[in-house]
């Protein structure tokens, strides 16, 4: 792709000095749109083999995603086709990006466990979760938005997640008497990874000053977490951004002097997934493509 996109000039000077001029033009290449339509069979409701089945009735073709067995990829669908479906009205599908449905594997959340959701709107991560660990775990939802919380909560009783606790509130605020086994810290971000140059929508917000503020509050959301989690417990960061200010920066800033360490991230058929240069040991930032949006993401232990 040649200069001038039609992104931000910010935008692509950042990803190219961040990058290097080869990286950043794949990246953009991979930014072009349209992105693939995908979903996640919830296996709360159902399971994988009957949502290929109802595809197929409906004549909608699909690929299976290498690296989780819910993950279906649509052929030529556009999402209302999907919204239509009586499996997405009652609930047993849930439209998600590849990439989004990453973190929560990452986590690799356990049935009884306290896992807290830090900013979990609409609650796509929060019901993976807990179809992840078959509603077993206590799944506690943390959302600052009114309204979003309200979409939280429609999605927990639409998908059937049922020991979710739901907490409208500043998750920078939480009492420190709280205390969890992991937590999975999906922070506000720039969406500097889930751009599309097809779609202006997708970037018309995106400023230097979204991504500056995005760095702080995803700084203080890192620590809070890191306090509330309990020694020898783990949390996922991630983010929609692909920038290294909302990243690897802010993890680096968040480790400093804290007694946790960097665990690296195993998932099945890794290989299969387009992958950033890895600028932080352990680390992983999938580069956008047709198939997946920009995502970073990076595991954490809490030292005992
Ligand atoms: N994890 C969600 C999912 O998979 O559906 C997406 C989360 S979205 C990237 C980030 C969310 O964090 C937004 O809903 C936003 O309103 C919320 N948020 C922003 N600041 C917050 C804060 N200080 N405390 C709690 N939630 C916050």
């Amino acid at each position: 792709m040649s200069e001038g996109t039609g992104f931000p000039s910010f935008f692509e000077e950042t990803l190219r000095s961040e990058r290097g001029a080869q990286e950043a033009e794949r990246v953009l290449e991979g930014m072009r749109g349209p992105r693939a339509v995908t979903l996640r069979a919830n296996a709360l409701k159902t399971d994988a083999a009957h949502v290929a089945e109802a595809l197929g009735a409906a004549g909608i073709a699909f690929e299976r995603a290498p690296f989780y067995e819910d993950a279906f990829i649509l052929k030529d669908a556009r999402e209302g086709d999907i919204r239509a479906l009586p499996m997405y009205v009652n609930g047993e599908i849930y439209l998600q990006s590849l990439s989004s449905m990453l973190p929560p594997l990452a986590l690799c959340p356990r049935e009884n466990a306290d896992i807290l959701d830090m900013a979990a709107a609409p609650g796509g991560k929060t019901t993976q979760m807990a179809a992840l660990t078959h509603g077993k775990a206590s799944v506690t939802a943390c959302e600052i938005n009114r309204i979003r919380a309200e979409k939280l909560k429609h999605n927990l009783l639409l998908q059937g997640a049922g020991r979710v606790s739901v907490m409208v509130r500043d998750a920078r605020k939480m009492e420190d008497f709280f205390r969890f086994d992991q937590i999975l810290l999906d922070a506000p971000c720039s969406g500097s990874g889930t751009m599309l140059l097809s779609d202006t929508g997708s970037y018309r917000a995106f400023s230097r000053a979204l991504v500056k503020n995005s760095a702080v509050l995803q700084l203080e959301l890192f620590k809070k977490a890191l306090s509330i989690l309990k020694a020898g417990g783990e949390m996922v960061y991630s983010t929609c951004s692909i920038f290294m200010e909302e990243d690897e920066a802010v993890v680096k800033a968040a480790l400093k002097g804290a007694r946790a360490e960097i665990v690296p991230i195993s998932l099945p058929a890794m290989e299969a997934l387009p992958l950033l240069t890895p600028a932080l040991e352990g680390a992983v930032c999938v580069r956008p493509t047709p198939l997946y949006e920009g995502f970073f993401m990076v595991r954490i232990r809490k030292l005992k």
